[in-house]
Parts: structure tokens; C-alpha cells; sequence
């Protein structure tokens, strides 16, 4: 009998309960403090303890708490759909210590966790680990504890080995320290590069990185005079892990991505039968583009983020459009996306019983949204069809009007493209892309908004942005991250 994901995520706190840990709920979706828009980890909650704040909650106190924490990275949504292993929202399954158990503990658990067959039972010599540069405590724990060989075990620096990733150089200040990374070989018939291969190229698709540990040891206080980080020890050793929830049951399940898991499949069929698009060939990016916004954005409006011109609303809104835009290319010119939501209550209320209160409420507003964009898409169509009638015999559309269409219409290339297509017209590719990067040029300098590796955008930033109406994907966001 496979474990479903809901299993996975049960199975995972009972562990840790059995291991002293207090079960506690995650933080909504609405991040808990300013450095970032969305909560993006399960340890974001816990900064006042890991700075010696009392660890106290309403549901007892305890320096040992498990929690299974939704979060949304804006900054991994260009991959959803692609890389397969990203969503833009996924599950963090943490487990934390505030000044009680350390490094040891924390590396012992997560090692029995993964590979012990009353739990999640994977090979033990498929497992790999990457440790911070100077991190010799992890490396011995590692080899001799579990008796990991050597050479599954890379060092990497502070960009990949410490979270939040380059903290010293880059930020956010606050709770920060050195992490050693789970890896889970998935076998040749994912891929054939090497373990050596990954720290070249920082990429497999074969070794799949699974868990996260972090030993948050310092408070990162700012740059000193000459530029040097402020690396000011915490009052006590802290422990913060974030197992991705999905990952974990795609290696449980054996299959190949999220798409065929037993949340998204469903998804996924319910999409062919809407649009009778069979999962198959270059649309098929479509297909998962939309099951999985479908879920995220189902998610945060659940937790009270309200679809709107501005900030986090704005942002939930371009994920909508986006997945919108893809149930247009799929044939979809009906609102659909919203058809989706009984079954990602269905599929998540285990974890989430409260979604099943918020179900009628999230799919009015997902239809809403849905019936305003197809009518800006339609307005697009009858212009953009306008402008192939005016092209007489010429075969190609300017790169002005394509991006007139986008940034008036929201009417993204692709779509602008596959329409063109049907007309036997080709795109000025090179021309939209300029006119593009003046537009943003513009919008750059009007607004500090920018881009960090990690954080998807200040919500400080965000919040002194002067009101827009939404018009296009990117007038807010100059770096193009959504689209
Ligand atoms: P990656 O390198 O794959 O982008 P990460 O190093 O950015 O992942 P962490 O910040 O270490 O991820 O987060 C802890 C865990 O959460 C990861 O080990 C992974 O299992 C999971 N995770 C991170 N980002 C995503 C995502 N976008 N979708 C699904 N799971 C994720
Ligand atoms: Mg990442
Ligand atoms: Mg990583
Ligand atoms: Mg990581």
C-alpha cells in the first residue's frame, strides 16, 4: 500500500511527536514577518525563538515543536511546469529546536526518518548529503553515525550551504547559520550524470534534494564599516529543517514528478477532460501550469489574501492570469480554473480541514477573475486580429504591436504567437523583446522593487508602491518573475 501525501505529511509529525516535539500549526500563507511578501519557510514563524524569545505557544510551551508549513516561492514559478521540481506553493515539514537538541539529533532523526522502513524507507545507499565548507561536526556525523561513504558528501559554500542562501553577504538579517542538504539518488532511469557531476553543475535530475538542515547559530546584524558581515552568535544553538513535502512522496511513490503524485494526477485528469487535450507533447506544460496554480492560488485565497491591484493580491492575480492564459491555450475559453477547487479541497483538507469551509468562497472569486481576463483576452484577439488583416502580404507582426498586445491586453507573446501561427504570421521576436526591455527600463527606474535570490519581494517594497490598475503582467514586477 503507497502512502499518499497527506500520509506522508501525517507520518512525519507523529514521528517527530514520538520524539518529543510539540505539533503545532504553520503560519498562513501571509508571511509572519517583513523580509519577504509570503511565508517561504517553516522556520519563519519561529525567528523571536531562535533570537531567545520564550518558547511558549497557546498550545504549550516546549523548545521542540514539528510543524507542516505551506509556502509560496514566487521565485521558483518560472520552473513550474519545467524543472519538476518546483511549485510555486509546496509544504515545508519542519522540525525545530530552540537551544535544546543540535546538530547530532537533528542529522540522526532526519537519516531514521528517510531510511528507516516503518517510515519513509529509502535506500540508505542511495542517500547523499551536501555540508557546509568548514562544516567537519556535520561530516563526522554523517560518516560515522550513519556510515554515509565519503564520497556522497560534497562541501559547498555559503550560495548553496547556508540558509537563507548567502545570508552573510546578501541578508536578510536575522536568525541565519551553515545547513547540510538531503539528496536522494532516484537512479539511472531519472538521468545518468554523477554525484560529482551535481557540484559542477548544481543541477541533476537524477539527485533530487529532498531536506534541508539548518544549525541557525548566528544573527546576521548588517554590514560593519568596511562591508564584513555581522555575524553576532544567538543566544543559544538552534535546530530549523524543511522537508519538501512533494519531493518526499515523488520518491515514496516512484514517480517521475509531482504531475503523477496522488494530489496532482487527479488534477491533471480532471484538465483533460475539461479540454479534451490529452497530457501529452508540448501542451502539456499547460496541463501541470494550471493544476498546480490551481492548487497554490486555491491555497492563499484560503487564507485571506484577497485577489487586488496591489501587493500580494496583485501577485496572486498574476498567477491566476498565468494559469488562465494556459486553460486559453489548452481551448478552455470558458471559466474553468475554478472547476478545479473541489478536488484540491478534497485532496488537501487532510492537512487543512478549514479548506472545506473556504471552498465555495475561493472558487466564486477564482470564477470572478477567471470571466474578467477571458474578457480582456478576448479584447486582445479582435485588435491583434485587426492588426494580421492590416498586414495585407507581409508575413511578419512587429515586435511593437506584439508588446501594444501584452502590455494593453495582457496578452502574453505565446499566445500572440500560436494566434499569428494560425494565420500563417510570424512574431518579431526580437523586436517585442526590445520594446519590452525599454518598458521595463522605465518601470525600473520609477521603483525600487527588485529581486533577491531567495525572497520574492520585500513586502516593505511592495507596500510603498503607488496604487496601479492592473493593465499587463509585469507593470509591477519589472524583473519579469511571474511571466
Ligand atoms: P532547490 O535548490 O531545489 O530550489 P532550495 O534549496 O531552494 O531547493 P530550501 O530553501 O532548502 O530549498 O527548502 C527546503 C526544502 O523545501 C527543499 O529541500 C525542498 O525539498 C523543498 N522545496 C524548496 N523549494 C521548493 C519548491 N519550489 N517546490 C517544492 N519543494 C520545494
Ligand atoms: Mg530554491
Ligand atoms: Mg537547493
Ligand atoms: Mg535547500
Amino acid at each position: 500500500q503507497r502512502l499518499t501525501t497527506a500520509d506522508i505529511r501525517r507520518k512525519f509529525l507523529e514521528f517527530f511527536h514520538s520524539k518529543e516535539h510539540l505539533i503545532l500549526p504553520g503560519h498562513p500563507v501571509v508571511a509572519p514577518d517583513p523580509t519577504t511578501m509570503f511565508t517561504v519557510a517553516g522556520m519563519q514563524q519561529f525567528k523571536p525563538q531562535f533570537m531567545g524569545a520564550p518558547a511558549v505557544f497557546s498550545e504549550g510551551a516546549s523548545k521542540r515543536v514539528t510543524t507542516a508549513q505551506k509556502c509560496v516561492r514566487m521565485d521558483d514559478i518560472e520552473n513550474v511546469g519545467r524543472t519538476r521540481r518546483h511549485l510555486s506553493l509546496f509544504e515545508m515539514m519542519g522540525n525545530f529546536s530552540f537551544g535544546d537538541y543540535f546538530k547530532r539529533d537533528a542529522i540522526a532523526w532526519a537519516w531514521e526518518f528517510l531510511t528507516s522502513p516503518e517510515w519513509m524507507g529509502f535506500d540508505p545507499e542511495r542517500m547523499y548529503v551536501t555540508i557546509y565548507v568548514d562544516d567537519d561536526e556535520a561530516f563526522r556525523y554523517w560518516t560515522e553515525d550513519h556510515g554515509l561513504p565519503k564520497d556522497h558528501i560534497h562541501r559547498f559554500g555559503a550560495d548553496e550551504n547556508f540558509w537563507p542562501a548567502d545570508a552573510p553577504l546578501k541578508g536578510p538579517n536575522g536568525p541565519c547559520g551553515p545547513c547540510s542538504e538531503i539528496y536522494y539518488d532516484r537512479g539511472p532511469k531519472y538521468g545518468d550524470d554523477s554525484w560529482a557531476d551535481y557540484a559542477k553543475t548544481r543541477e541533476s535530475a537524477r539527485f533530487l534534494e529532498v531536506w534541508n538542515l539548518v544549525f541557525p547559530e548566528f544573527d546576521r546584524q548588517g554590514l560593519d564599516e568596511s562591508g564584513q558581515p555581522i555575524l553576532a552568535p544567538l543566544p543559544f544553538k538552534n535546530i530549523d529543517t524543511g522537508m519538501g513535502l512533494e519531493r518526499v512522496a515523488s520518491v515514496v511513490q516512484d514517480v517521475p514528478d509531482f504531475y503523477t503524485n496522488d494530489v496532482f494526477a487527479p488534477l491533471i485528469d480532471k484538465i483533460v477532460e475539461l479540454s479534451g487535450r490529452p497530457y501529452e507533447g508540448e501542451s502539456s506544460v499547460s496541463h501541470r501550469v494550471i493544476a498546480e496554480h490551481a492548487r497554490s492560488v486555491s491555497m492563499v485565497i484560503a487564507d485571506g489574501v484577497a485577489l487586488s491591484n496591489t501587493g500580494r493580491g496583485y501577485v496572486v492575480r498574476k498567477v491566476l492570469r498565468r494559469a488562465s492564459r494556459h486553460a486559453y491555450l489548452l481551448g478552455l475559453n470558458e471559466p474553468s480554473i475554478y472547476r478545479l477547487v473541489p478536488l484540491v479541497v478534497e485532496k488537501m483538507k487532510d492537512g487543512y480541514p478549514e479548506l472545506v469551509a473556504e471552498q465555495e468562497r475561493v472558487q466564486a472569486a477564482i470564477r470572478a477573475e477567471e470571466e474578467r481576463f477571458l474578457r480582456t483576452l478576448e479584447g486582445g484577439i479582435q485588435r491583434l486580429n485587426g492588426l494580421l488583416e492590416e498586414l495585407g502580404s507581409e508575413k511578419v507582426l512587429s515586435g511593437e504591436d506584439a508588446f501594444t498586445l501584452y502590455d494593453t491586453y495582457g496578452f502574453p507573446l505565446d499566445l500572440t504567437q500560436e494566434i499569428a501561427a494560425e494565420h500563417g504570421v510570424d512574431v518579431d521576436v526580437t523586436g517585442y523583446e526590445l520594446a519590452l526591455e525599454r518598458a521595463q527600463e522605465t518601470a525600473r527606474a520609477g521603483s525600487k522593487f527588485g529581486k533577491s535570490e531567495l525572497f520574492d519581494a520585500g513586502a516593505e517594497a511592495v507596500q510603498n508602491l503607488p496604487q496601479t490598475e492592473f493593465v499587463g503582467y509585469d507593470q509591477l514586477d519589472a524583473e519579469g518573475e511571474v511571466l
